[in-house]
């Protein structure tokens, strides 16, 4: 399994798109994370103010695209039914994604999907709108972004990296807080963290 594992649910959503795509992370964004995996339904519980956040995303015109990395499946700890049941649960609670993106490797699989690396926001980037980005330089300038508006929204310097691999403003969050720490930034356009790959 060299692909991360795509969910696309783009025809049962209707809206004004702006043209541009939210990227965020998923455990400690939307919904609380843990050290041992999220591994079941019952052990996703959505932060407050998720839902209300996406809510906002939506009316902005944002389409959401949730890339999340989750090594627990290629350490063989659950399968791809698990992933698709919990991503059940968290639209049920905070409503349909466009597109969810979950990379299963682990480090030394070498994947180009595991964050910091791009992939799995340029498959999503592709799904939407047909377009993703070429292998950035980490050691130069910023990529530029399809869209001015895109943004990235995570709780570590690896969703910041890869968020900066495809030029999108980038928003660190609190792992406690989630989403709802950077909302009303976001509703204000505003440009984002400064963020250097290291
Ligand atoms: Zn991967």
């Amino acid at each position: 399994m060299q692909e991360p594992i795509s969910e696309v649910n783009l025809s049962s959503i209707d809206l004004d798109w702006n043209g541009a795509i939210a990227f965020l992370d998923r455990d400690g964004v939307l919904n609380y994370g843990s050290p041992n995996y999220i591994n079941s339904p019952d052990e996703l519980e959505v932060i407050p103010g998720a839902k209300e956040a996406i809510d906002d995303l939506r009316k902005m015109g944002y389409r959401i695209a949730i890339t999340t990395n989750q090594s627990a499946i290629m350490r063989g700890l659950w399968q791809k039914d698990t992933i698709h049941a919990i991503h059940k649960k968290l639209q049920e609670i905070v409503g349909p994604i466009d597109v969810i993106m979950t990379c299963p490797h682990r480090n030394r699989d070498r994947c180009g999907c595991r964050k910091p690396m791009p992939g799995m926001l340029n498959q999503a980037s592709q799904i939407i709108r047909g377009l993703t980005h070429p292998i950035p330089d980490w050691w130069g300038d910023k990529p530029k972004s399809h869209h001015h508006l895109d943004l990235m929204v995570g709780d570590r310097n690896s969703d910041m990296g890869a968020g900066w691999a495809v030029g999108a403003r980038l928003f660190q969050v609190d792992e406690k807080i989630g989403i709802r720490q950077v909302i009303e930034r976001i509703k204000q356009n505003d440009e984002g963290d400064d963020f250097r790959p290291t």
